[in-house]
């Protein structure tokens, strides 16, 4: 397997294979006319797309930016993303997981995902127009008429029209029940909308000959907040009955942002309706806007996901490469040398890479288990639906939230590695933070993921059930790694989870006696250290293969024999690699676990004593 500079492709076949075993997933029906080497093909020229040409028009994007033109109301992409898409749209990537009736593949989940992964590394901004694309025609797969679904979907799922999603506006942020944009029903059963929509990613480009836009929205009359909300479809061109492209709609784009990152993505701020001729049919029933917008909420969270995870990824694997190359002091471990060494050799920066690798292995880990869950929760009956369910809703927030704060963090250790070089242009990882910066900020702040996961998804879901069935998994993964993991590491997801138990025991005590100010005021401590948790059970899985496979080759996990074997053999070195970064979060990284949970269950108030003026110090005048 040759070395891909962004993404480890070991890892990946490790994740998809070894521990989820998605090749598995062909015994359903659905997915019976794939099988792994069908996978091993379509992750092969994934890869190979990403690296030869979203990644070098990326670093061009992000200098040119996408451009809008006032006089023409227009909005143009950069160059090289145009041909990258042409490739992406020619090789059929975006109809990957889309229903086969309408020109899609069927491809499961856990594959697109990983294909993401690729696609994500080599450049966020470029694969967001791709993935609001696919958000946009699962919702009229869904919810569409047989009208809407014959007009717009398999266009839609063939790459040649796009796609968005229209929440936002100017006072209507993660308030969505705040928003203005007004619906007004026509005899012909349309309706004619008015209103502002900021912030809208791919809102207007000139990558497809359409876009589609599910417009949140109320009905005139419709009650206030998000009960009153109905969600219309607005394409950017009239279909004619013969599907070809009509009059233009009364949608037009009034501008883009000028941002910190992520600049080869048009945001865009889009006005309805200034000619009182915005047309946009119904989906779904009226008032059930926020609940049909869930559903692309929830994919597009894991869209996220994996834009943090191919960030954090193309970071770390850039700095692997710098600092074996980088030379720069003598390598402390060989007493009285003093020849130039690489900078891989100093104990300081091996922490800093194996803190980057044990960090972007989980996340891997969590996010294509999330992918599969979903996967498992359409093919599987009865219970084990249910729980792959539930697991699925529970692992959202986390890998959204988690993966997000992670990339940043993970990218600002990258420039760390590089030095003062890091901080330059002329290198690729100043980019990389920048462009990750938005992840914990869209498709719902992490503050906002953080009362999901808290409320929504532990305290307020009946009998804790999706808390349940991530406890049941863990414990199946303790099982497994009796006798053949380290006592020690077992130890430590084991005493984690019966900690983790105690807190949010506390937890639903303050539920029940409503002191809601005080779970709130947690509920980021908590998600970090559920993540943490979560990340754990990872790494111990992880464990429980990487033990047994390494012993296979070398005969033992460490000592001489497993080392020069390591270094011999490249099946040996990867497990070796895998079972250090195992190592060093488990029996290291993990010990910042208890932290947040003393932070939790602390008791303290300052939180919530503070009233706005303590911030200055001054009076309101
Ligand atoms: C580059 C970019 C692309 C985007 N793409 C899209 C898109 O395609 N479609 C779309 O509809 N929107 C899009 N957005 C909008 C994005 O989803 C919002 O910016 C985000 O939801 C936050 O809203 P806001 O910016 O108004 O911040 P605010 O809602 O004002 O939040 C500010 C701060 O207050 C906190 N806060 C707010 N309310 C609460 C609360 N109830 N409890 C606790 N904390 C709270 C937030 O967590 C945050 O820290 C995009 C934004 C950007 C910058």
């Amino acid at each position: 397997m040759a070395l891909n500079p962004l993404v480890d492709s070991r890892d990946v076949r490790f994740v998809l294979f070894e521990i989820l075993e998605a090749d598995k997933l062909s015994k359903h029906e659905k997915f019976s006319g794939f099988d792994k080497d069908t996978y091993e093909a379509t992750l092969e020229l994934a890869e190979q797309l990403a690296v030869e040409q979203v990644y070098p028009a990326n670093a061009e994007a992000d200098k040119t930016g996408a451009k809008y033109d006032p006089k023409a109301k227009t909005v143009t992409v950069p160059e090289g993303y145009k041909t990258a898409m042409n490739l992406y749209i020619e090789s059929g990537f975006p109809g990957l997981g889309n229903d086969p009736q309408w020109g899609g593949t069927g491809m499961p989940e856990v594959i697109c995902r990983a294909v993401a992964d690729y696609f994500s590394a080599a450049g966020v901004a470029f694969i967001v127009y791709d993935t609001l694309r696919g958000g946009a025609s699962r919702l009229i797969e869904n919810f569409g008429t047989d009208e809407l679904k014959k007009i717009y979907l398999e266009k839609m799922s063939t790459g040649q029209w796009g796609g968005t999603m229209c929440l936002t506006e100017p006072s209507a942020g993660s308030d969505v029940g705040a928003l203005k944009t007004k619906a007004v029903k026509q005899k012909d059963g349309t309706y004619l909308l008015t209103g502002q929509k900021i912030f809208i990613t791919a809102g207007d480009n000139d990558l497809y000959e359409n876009i589609i836009h599910p417009v949140l929205a109320r009905i005139e009359g419709d009650p206030p907040g998000t009960p009153g909300i109905s969600i219309f479809i607005v394409p950017k061109y009239h279909v004619n009955p013969d599907g070809s492209l009509g009059e233009r709609n009364d949608i037009v784009t009034s501008g883009i942002e000028h941002k910190m990152g992520i600049k080869g993505s048009a945001t865009c701020s889009l006005s309805l309706g200034d000619n009182g001729k915005c047309v946009g049919w119904l989906l779904g029933e009226e008032r059930q806007g926020m609940k049909i917008m869930f559903q692309m909420m929830n994919e597009a969270r894991l869209d996220v996901a994996d834009q943090a995870l191919g960030a954090a990824s193309s970071a770390y694997m850039h700095s692997v490469t710098y600092a074996k190359n980088r030379v720069q002091g003598s390598d402390p471990a060989k007493k009285g040398d003093f020849a130039s060494a690489m900078i891989v050799k100093h104990p300081d920066v091996k922490r800093m890479l194996l803190w980057m690798k044990s960090q972007v292995e989980a996340m891997r880990m969590l996010t294509l288990l999330a992918a599969i869950s979903g996967d498992l929760s359409h093919v599987e009956q009865g219970e084990k639906a249910k729980e792959a369910k539930g697991l699925l809703d529970f692992l959202i927030p986390l890998c959204k939230a988690g993966n997000s704060d992670l990339a940043w963090l993970v990218t600002s250790e990258a420039m760390q590695v590089y030095g003062g070089y890091g901080f330059c242009s002329e290198y690729p990882v100043e980019q990389l933070a920048r462009d990750s910066k938005i992840l914990a900020i869209y498709e719902g702040t992490n503050g906002i993921q953080s009362m999901d996961l808290t409320m929504r998804k532990l305290l307020m879901n009946p009998e804790m059930f999706n808390y349940t069935v991530f406890k049941k998994r863990i414990a199946q993964t303790l099982e497994k790694a009796k006798g053949v993991v380290d006592e020690k590491y077992i130890a430590a997801v084991r005493e984690g989870v019966e900690k983790m138990d105690a807190t949010v025991k506390k937890l639903a005590e303050l539920r029940d006696q409503k002191k809601m100010l005080d779970i709130l005021a947690i509920a980021t401590p908590l998600q970090n250290a559920m993540r943490m948790l979560a990340h754990a059970w990872m790494h111990l899985w992880s464990l429980t293969i990487t033990v047994p496979k390494l012993k296979e080759i070398a005969g033992d996990v460490s000592g001489e024999k497993a080392l020069n074997m390591a270094k011999d053999n490249a099946e040996a070195a990867y497990y070796y690699g895998r079972i250090l970064s195992a190592r060093y979060y488990l029996g290291s990284e993990f010990k910042h676990f208890e932290g947040y949970l003393n932070y939790i269950t602390s008791g303290e108030q300052a939180v919530i004593e503070a009233f706005d003026e303590i911030f200055t110090g001054a009076l309101p005048q």
